[in-house]
């Protein structure tokens, strides 16, 4: 299976009951779509861009660090600012930020679904990467068997 690594609070945002973070911004695409593991990176993103995330996902116990939290869908991706965005403050929760965020290259929209969560006993240590890594054989099957 395929995983990214997204740190904290942004990997749990995708995972919130209410509301999950739907946009996942980053500055390249793949031609992947389908299952997406999700690595908790070992470092938080501590600027104040994340301080609303962190209070959505604040009441959650232990937030899963340098681990596997869930896997999503990688549905699709489109770039910011064009006609197949029609990502807004308001759509996907607000966690788009087409208008705010606009880094020196345009940002790529991955749109995620079916966000399906580690139940906390399932605990699945994982070093994160740049990019988008392929896990084990061994790690990807116990994967799905444990969100199945
Ligand atoms: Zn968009």
């Amino acid at each position: 299976m395929k995983a990214i690594t997204v740190r904290n609070p942004w990997a749990a945002a995708m995972f919130l009951d209410e509301a999950p973070k739907t946009i996942e911004n980053r500055t390249w695409k793949t031609a992947y779509r389908g299952p997406l593991a999700i690595v908790a990176g070992t470092q938080p993103d501590t600027t104040p861009e994340a301080d609303l995330a962190w209070r959505l996902v604040s009441p959650r116990p232990a937030l899963r660090v340098g681990a596997i939290v869930g896997v999503v869908e990688l549905l699709n991706i489109h770039q910011q600012f064009t006609a197949e965005c029609d990502c807004v403050l308001e759509s996907h929760g607000g966690w788009a930020r087409c208008t705010r965020l606009s880094a020196p290259r345009p940002m790529q929209h991955w749109v995620l679904g079916s966000p399906r969560l580690l139940a906390s006993h399932q605990v699945f240590p994982y070093r994160g990467f740049l990019g988008i890594g392929e896990l084990g054989a061994g790690i990807s099957e116990a994967l799905l068997k444990a969100i199945a």
